[in-house]
C-alpha cells in the first residue's frame, strides 16, 4: 500500500466529468470526454490548486508564513497561490516575467486583488536567474523574521505533481462510475508537472489506457526531460521506484504555434466556435491549444483506434480578458 504525502483542502473536488455532444460526432472519431478541472473554484480554479494542496500543505508543516513564486505576467499558477495564501491567511510574494506597465487585466488584476506582492523581472532575468531572485527575496525575508517557502513555476516538482496523481485516482474511481474506459487522457502540458503526476499514478494503480500531453511551449524533448525528472523527484516521497522510459512518455508536438502564451487566429476561432457549441469557455495559452490540436489530430485519424478520449480542462479563464481583442465577436 503506497503512502502518499498529505494535502490540505482547498478545491472543489472531485471534479465532473462530462461528454462532449457535439465535438464528438463533428469530428467524427472517438467520444471526447472533459473533465472540468476548470471548476475546481473560483479564486483558487484550474489545475494549479490541486499541486498547490500538496505544496502549501508541505510549506505550513513547515512553519511557513509567506509562500514566494513565480510565473508569466498572466500566470494562473501565480493567481491560485496568492488565493490559496489568502485563503490560510498568509501573505504571498510573486516574481512576474513582465513589467509594471501592463493593464491590470486577467490574472494580474486578481493577484492585485488578492493582495499578493508582486516583483516583475525582463523575461531574460526570468530565463536565467529567477531561482536566484526566489533565493534573494527569501533570505530578505528570513532576516526580517519571516519564513517563507519557495514553490517553484507550475508547482511542477515532487511534491506539487501528486495533485495529478490523486487526480488519477479520482479518474479511476470515475471510470467505474461512468462505466466508460478512457483510452487516453489528453492535456496540456506547461511545466510538466500535472503529466507527471498521472504518469506516476497511472503506473501504481495500473491503468491501462495512455496519457498524451500536447506541449504549449518548448518541445517534446524537453518535456519527456522534465517529467522523467518530476517523477522521479516524486518517487522519493512514496519510496517506490518503478522502472520506466522517456519512450512512455507521450508528447504531440505541433501546436506551440506563435509561441508560449502568444496566440494565433485559428486558436482564438476555434476557442469561439467551441463556446458556442458546447457552452465550455476554453483559455488562450493551453486549453484552447490543447483543445485545438486535439481536434487537428482527430481530423487527421490519429486517435481513430480510440473509444473514448478524457481531456482535462486544466482551468486558465481569467487569461481569456486581456486577449479580448483577438476575438472577432459580433458587435451587439
Ligand atoms: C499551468 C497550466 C497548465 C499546464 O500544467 P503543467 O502542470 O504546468 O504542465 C495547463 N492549463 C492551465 C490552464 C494552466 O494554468
Amino acid at each position: 500500500m503506497i503512502k502518499i504525502p498529505e494535502k490540505i483542502t482547498l478545491a472543489n473536488l472531485p471534479t465532473k466529468i462530462e461528454k462532449l455532444e457535439r465535438l464528438s460526432p463533428k469530428l467524427g472519431g472517438p467520444n471526447i470526454y472533459i473533465k472540468r478541472d476548470d471548476q475546481t473554484g473560483t479564486e483558487v480554479s484550474g489545475n494549479k490548486i490541486r499541486k498547490l494542496e500538496f505544496a502549501v500543505k508541505e510549506a505550513l508543516d513547515q512553519g511557513c508564513d509567506v509562500l514566494i513564486t513565480c510565473g508569466g505576467s498572466q500566470s494562473n499558477h501565480c493567481r491560485a497561490t496568492a488565493a490559496a495564501a489568502a485563503r490560510i491567511g498568509i501573505k504571498s510574494v510573486l516574481v512576474l516575467r513582465g513589467s509594471s506597465n501592463e493593464e491590470s487585466d486577467g490574472n494580474l488584476f486578481i493577484n492585485r486583488l488578492l493582495g499578493a506582492q508582486i516583483r516583475f523581472i525582463t523575461p531574460e532575468e526570468y530565463r536565467n536567474k529567477r531561482a536566484e531572485i526566489m533565493e534573494k527575496i527569501k533570505a530578505e525575508l528570513e532576516e526580517q523574521g519571516r519564513r517563507p517557502y519557495i514553490i517553484p513555476e507550475g508547482a511542477s516538482n515532487g511534491i506539487g505533481s501528486f495533485g495529478y496523481y490523486t487526480a488519477m485516482a479520482e479518474i479511476v474511481r470515475q471510470e467505474k462510475e461512468l462505466g466508460v474506459h478512457f483510452d487516453r487522457i489528453v492535456i496540456a502540458a506547461g511545466s510538466g508537472g500535472t503529466y507527471s503526476g498521472l504518469f506516476l499514478a497511472s503506473k501504481t494503480l495500473g491503468y491501462t489506457g495512455q496519457i498524451y500531453g500536447i506541449n504549449v511551449c518548448d518541445d517534446a524533448e524537453y518535456f519527456k526531460n522534465q517529467i522523467d525528472k518530476i517523477v522521479r523527484e516524486s518517487m522519493q516521497y512514496i519510496n517506490v521506484d518503478l522502472q520506466f522510459s522517456k519512450d512512455e512518455i507521450h508528447m504531440i508536438d505541433g501546436y506551440v504555434g506563435q509561441g508560449y502564451a502568444l496566440s494565433r487566429p485559428e486558436e482564438m476561432h476555434f476557442i469561439h466556435e467551441f463556446a458556442r457549441l458546447e457552452g465550455i469557455i476554453l483559455d488562450p495559452v493551453y486549453t484552447g491549444k490543447a483543445m485545438y490540436g486535439l481536434a487537428e489530430e482527430i481530423k487527421k485519424g490519429n486517435f481513430k483506434t480510440c473509444e473514448n478520449i478524457l481531456f482535462i480542462h486544466t482551468g486558465g479563464a481569467f487569461g481569456l480578458f486581456p486577449k479580448k481583442h483577438l476575438f472577432t465577436l459580433p458587435q451587439v
